[in-house]
């Protein structure tokens, strides 16, 4: 078993509850940590810091690092022991999670399935004898595959086309089979996220890439046509939704968490070049096995269940991060 590396801090003085975020080392971890920090509740982080490069990682962790309510637990979900970073949690929010569509196939499996399903289902047996209220699951819209023209519902039957998106349909419907296994477990909510983005977002994900090619100059390759289409969804409506999941009243449910709105891979390109003031040069190459047409969520059921409702538009998200990434100056401007 690795050891975890556990920095302890003094819990003893707010009077905020407390909360386990895994994947707090990543993109949206590290907002939904914070967010977490800021209402004035206690966090322990878990994370293997293995997803980045050291630097982002850093980056990433510096965000939550200073605050004297966070707690950060370097190690694997599937490796380290997780009760005694687990009990006394009220809700834990998992966004831990190999990403990434096009390197799951193949060789690197094996790590999608065990960082994906293997430690989801270790995180919920360890949840469930730590009394753990609530389990928030980081999903994906990617368990639907190909989907119909128009909004996606989630009654839609989930087909994805990755192994990336197989890995998640399992790690959502395995947190809600725990759920409904025995009522002393936790109750679950799986947010299937549609593409996020924002301060901080992978630098391997589209608006990162066109942002840093804008700036640079340096063309991006589009695999495709370019007109494929994106639901687009700001970090922040991404983080309210898993704030609203906390404590909305439900046992086991699965909500799409996106805009309702699609833009095109061309039209997306146009705008980054809009705010940034310079063109996005790009080429064009073949489409990718496992990359989805289009994806378009149906919010109907995020607002009826949990109260979601997203707030900010796509030119308004561009801004603030490209404004991020003018702030960071690693991509000259
Ligand atoms: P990210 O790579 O920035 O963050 C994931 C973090 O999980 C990384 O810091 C990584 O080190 C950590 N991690 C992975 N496996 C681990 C393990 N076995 N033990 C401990 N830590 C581990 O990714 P992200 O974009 O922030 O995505 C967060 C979650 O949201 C993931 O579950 C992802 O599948 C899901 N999601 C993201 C998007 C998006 O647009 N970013 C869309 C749909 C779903």
């Amino acid at each position: 078993m690795e050891a975890a590396n556990t920095i302890p801090v003094n819990v003893a003085e707010s009077r905020g509850r407390s909360h386990v975020v895994t994947g707090v080392a990543g993109f949206i971890g590290s907002h939904i940590a914070r967010s977490l920090l800021d209402r004035g509740d206690h966090v322990v982080g878990i994370d293997h810091c293995a997803g980045h490069p050291p630097g982002i990682t850093a980056r990433n962790l510096a965000v939550n690092e200073g605050c004297d309510r966070f707690t950060m637990v370097r190690g694997d979900l599937a490796e380290i022991a997780l009760e005694p970073h687990l009990r006394g949690a009220d809700t834990v929010f998992h966004a831990a999670a190999r990403p990434g569509v096009r390197t799951s196939w193949g060789a690197e499996f094996p790590g999608y399935a065990r960082s994906n399903i293997v430690a989801t289902h270790l995180l919920m047996e360890a949840a469930a004898r730590c009394g753990v209220r609530r389990v928030v699951v980081s999903s994906s819209s990617s368990v639907y595959g190909g989907a119909p023209d128009g909004p996606v519902p989630e009654t839609h039957l989930p087909a994805p086309l990755s192994p990336y998106g197989v890995t998640k349909l399992a790690a959502e419907q395995l947190a809600i089979a725990h759920a409904l296994r025995e009522m002393t477990g936790p109750t679950v909510v799986a947010l299937r996220y549609f593409t996020v983005y924002g301060p901080r977002q992978r630098p391997d994900m589209l608006i990162s890439r066109l942002i840093a090619s804008a700036l640079s100059g340096r063309p991006l390759t589009v695999n495709g046509d370019g007109k494929q289409r994106r639901d687009f969804t700001f970090i922040a409506d991404a983080v309210r939704a898993n704030l609203a999941a906390m404590d909305a009243d439900v046992e086991a449910e699965v909500v799409n968490i996106g805009t309702g709105v699609t833009t095109s891979v061309l039209d997306t390109a146009d705008l980054v070049g809009e705010v940034t003031g310079r063109p996005v040069p790009l080429t064009f190459a073949e489409g990718q096995a496992g990359d989805v047409r289009d994806t378009h969520a149906d919010t109907t059921r995020a607002e009826a269940v949990i109260g979601y409702r997203p707030a900010v538009e796509l030119r308004d998200g561009l801004s603030a991060q490209v404004a991020w990434t003018l702030r960071r100056r690693d991509v000259a401007p």
